[in-house]
């Protein structure tokens, strides 16, 4: 048990991992598990995990895509330094390329009601409404949790989205230690 978990912020966290390339799983686990032993992140739930077709770039492998609740003291701004640093030691190579494969991917979805507009920083994450695979596992663990950007629900705007890629439920669930 952490020592300081007490006096975490109260406003949940939403963070969404995915990955594409290699041992998946492992990817996933690992991230999570990374997650929890940092001193100043406290997990509070993990959805199941889904199988989903790439967006964007289509002649890639499908990937296992996660989202995870947290409480952290941390700031915004060194949270993703604390998540790019988790993705460099799973062997992430940054290129250039938008939407590339990567062993693990790990995106800031909401910093409780914080709306940030900065160069390398935007929350809630630019394009988590147009991605299914963010909204049906963030839709698994909090329906009811309002957008402080379009004030609707995550619920409603699953109903809207418009992307139709199919997100299943991964079949080997009980190896995932996830449920
Ligand atoms: P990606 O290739 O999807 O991992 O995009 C990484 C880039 O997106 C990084 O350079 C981040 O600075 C930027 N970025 C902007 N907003 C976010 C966010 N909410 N979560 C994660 N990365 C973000």
């Amino acid at each position: 048990m952490k020592g300081h978990v007490t006096e975490l912020p109260d406003f949940p966290v939403y963070l969404s991992l995915g990955s594409n390339i290699g041992n998946r799983l492992y990817y996933l686990q690992s991230a999570v598990e990374k997650l929890k032993s940092h001193p100043k992140i406290q997990i509070q739930c993990t959805s199941h995990i889904y199988e989903t077709d790439p967006l964007y770039i289509k002649n890639q492998g499908d990937y296992l895509n996660c989202v995870v609740q947290i409480r952290t003291d941390l700031q915004c701004k060194i949270l993703l330094e604390e998540v790019q640093k988790i993705e460099e030691e799973l062997g992430r190579i940054r290129n250039n390329v938008r939407f590339a494969p990567r062993t693990i991917d790990i995106d800031i979805i909401f910093y409780g009601n914080q709306i940030i507009n900065q160069e390398n920083l935007q929350v809630p994450h630019k394009r988590y409404s147009e991605r299914r695979f963010v909204l049906v596992p963030l839709n698994e663990i909090a329906p009811e949790l309002v957008c402080p950007k379009t004030h609707k629900y995550v619920n409603q705007m699953l109903a809207i989205c418009q992307d139709n890629s199919t997100v299943r439920l991964y079949k080997d669930q009980k190896e995932t230690g996830f449920e």
